[in-house]
């Protein structure tokens, strides 16, 4: 298993918003949170991340125990993060905003750019535009392709989809697909669950701060209750 989030609990003053959260990812997958507004799900990320601090339980990475590792280092460790609100830096091109992903590590990058813009043409097209001129689609794409040039063992994905026109979520979703294809393991916290369930091998299902359900994403997509309370009635 590469990543194991065990039995997490996290407050956000005395508000409890996750009460005993367990996730696992094995290499290779895509897994996927889903659930309503509030549900947990980018707390869940976040407490991946080191962004928050958990009350009790842990986060097991590659055999470690990364609960209290300040983020910057579990970005070294191989966790790679695309935030949400995308975070590219405004006023960097694209192509410099790319070299910044890389700057935890040493070594040629040119390899990695190359694979990046083959990933993303349209980053390609676009490597001298800034950053904060590009469209929504177009920084989330700029988000991932940073996340990838740190050459992550885990992407770690909030709400890729928010916010975009629906060709825009198809080619961002296919791209994610192609990622683990090429072996990046990916845990997608998602608002969209039709769409994360069709790309995803497992899912989870959040409410309340608990998983409610966990199985193989194809299962949930049949599953009566998920059909009616998260993809619009089936
Ligand atoms: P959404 O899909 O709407 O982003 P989510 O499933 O990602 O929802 P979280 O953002 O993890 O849910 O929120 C979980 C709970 O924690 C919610 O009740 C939310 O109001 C609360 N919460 C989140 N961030 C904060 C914060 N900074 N301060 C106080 N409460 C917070």
């Amino acid at each position: 298993m590469l990543l194991e989030v065990k039995d997490i609990h996290v407050h956000y003053g005395k508000i409890a918003a996750l009460k005993g959260i367990s996730v696992e990812v094995n290499e290779g997958e895509i897994v996927t949170l889903i659930g309503a507004n509030g549900a947990g799900k980018t707390t869940t990320l976040k407490t991946i991340s080191g962004l928050r601090g958990l009350t009790s339980g842990s986060v097991v990475f590659d055999g470690q125990d990364i609960s209290k590792m300040p983020g910057h280092k579990r970005v070294l460790a191989g966790l790679g993060q695309a935030p949400e609100g995308r975070g590219v830096f405004p006023g960097m091109t694209v192509h410099d905003n790319l070299l910044m992903g890389a700057y935890t590590r040493s070594g040629d990058f040119d390899a990695d750019l190359a694979e990046v813009y083959e990933l993303f043409p349209r980053l390609a097209e676009r490597r001298t535009q800034m950053g904060g001129t590009m469209s929504g689609g177009e920084q989330q794409m700029l988000a991932i392709g940073r996340a990838l040039m740190a050459k992550p063992k885990v992407l770690l994905l909030d709400e890729p989809s928010m916010g975009l026109a629906p060709l825009m979520v198809q080619q961002i979703f296919s791209i994610i697909e192609e990622i683990n294809r090429r072996g990046t393991t990916v845990l997608l916290v998602e608002q969209n669950a039709q769409q994360a369930l069709k790309l995803a091998h497992r899912a989870y299902v959040l409410e309340t701060g608990k998983v409610v359900k966990s199985a193989p994403a194809a299962d949930l997509l049949n599953d009566p209750d998920v059909q009616a309370a998260y993809l619009g009635g089936g």
